[in-house]
């Protein structure tokens, strides 16, 4: 991989994938399922909450280039492009309230740059939208086709309603400009090379239990979440990318559990651990649900990694691979 800030230009002929937010969890996921499916990738990152570590292991290869940039302020790639993945973007709760400026700007400036960019160079655009732009949802499970139950005000605004925005921002270019755009609304997701301190609950539960720390449920613990494994995550994604129309598609996994049933799973992976409660967030969704009914129907995708196993792999990695709890 090169060095930040040296060529952009991939040494094979490979059609080259731009992964803005590549240093990311989500991000280094896909560089590897898009390098395997025959692609060059170049990362943009300003490493505002990724790490360059979820790349070392593409440190040698040759199709894969990094530049560390930030994309609401423009996007220093040259060359021919095949398609733009923007995954930019503080994700967790924790860091989209810690940076609700950067938060708005790439979900808008940052959108604008990747849309100007694809019309630029004729390359597909496949945005990172979320089950955020659902908010707190009064339909359940969530359709593609209900839109949302937002605070467009509250703390989580930031994030939702950039998210809303981008979604907005992408239909225009593609009605007007007529660029190839891809919508993926992705609900929760895990997996190795989370950031062990983003506050997401699988990172904080699985860091707290390898720690023998209490677990910190917020709320009564009654509101509900589907947890999709990121490598089940990614290869719905490519799917889209490569086969799917611009209208959006849900990817998750359907399997919903209460976040108390969540940490009674991890107590029975990671041994007893105690639970303290802690307040609920203001305007913390009571209930998340994917229909993925379209993409399972249209691109033959589901879910494969069931969340014991993908636990499993996502505790290795804190343990060994981080050092947590050792
Ligand atoms: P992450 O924080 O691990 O990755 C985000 C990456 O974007 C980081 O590497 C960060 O440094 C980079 N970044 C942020 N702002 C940037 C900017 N202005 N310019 C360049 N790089 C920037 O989070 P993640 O979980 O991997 O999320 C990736 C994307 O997927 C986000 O757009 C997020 O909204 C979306 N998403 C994730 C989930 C999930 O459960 N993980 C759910 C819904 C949507
Ligand atoms: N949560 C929790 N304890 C934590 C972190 C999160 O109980 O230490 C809850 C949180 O309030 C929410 C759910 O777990 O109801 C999922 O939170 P996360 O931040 O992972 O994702 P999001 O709120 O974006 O779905």
């Amino acid at each position: 991989m090169a060095e930040p800030s040296s060529s952009t230009e991939n040494a094979s002929a490979r059609p080259r994938i731009l992964i803005t937010g590549g240093a990311g969890f989500v991000g280094s996921a896909l560089a590897d399922r898009f390098l395997a499916g025959g692609y060059g990738v170049v990362i943009v990152d300003d490493l505002s909450t990724g790490n360059l570590r979820n790349l070392r292991h593409l440190d040698d290869h040759p199709d894969v280039s990094f530049v560390q940039a930030d994309v609401s302020a423009s996007i220093p790639v040259d060359g021919p492009l095949h398609g733009i993945l923007h995954f930019a973007s503080p994700a967790s709760p924790k860091d989209y309230l810690r940076l609700p400026f950067a938060t708005l700007k790439v979900g808008s400036l940052g959108t604008f740059n990747v849309l100007d960019l694809a019309a630029e160079r004729g390359a597909r655009v496949l945005l990172a939208s979320t089950s955020e732009v659902y908010g707190d949802p009064l339909v359940h499970p969530q359709r593609e086709d209900y839109w949302g139950n937002v605070n467009p005000n509250g703390p989580r605004s930031v994030y939702d309603e950039a998210k809303r925005f981008a979604e907005a921002a992408v239909m225009a270019y593609h009605r007007e400009r007529g660029v190839d755009t891809r919508l993926v609304r992705i609900f929760n997701t895990y997996g190795p090379r989370m950031a062990p301190d983003d506050g997401r609950v699988v990172p904080a539960f699985v860091c707290q239990a390898l720690r023998g720390e209490p677990l910190t449920i917020f709320g009564d613990g009654a509101q509900t979440r589907s947890f999709c494994y990121v490598g089940d995550l990614v290869e719905g994604i490519f799917r889209v990318y490569e086969g799917g129309d611009e209208q959006p598609y849900n990817i998750g996994n359907p399997a919903e559990h209460t976040i108390r049933e969540f940490a009674e799973t991890i107590q029975r992976q990671l041994g007893a651990t105690e639970i303290t409660f802690r307040p609920l967030p203001q305007d913390d969704p009571k209930r998340r649900q994917p229909d993925i009914g379209r993409i399972h129907r249209e691109l033959g995708w589901q879910p494969q990694v069931a969340l014991h196993d993908g636990l499993e792999r996502t505790i290795a990695y804190f343990r060994d691979d981080l050092g947590i709890g050792g």
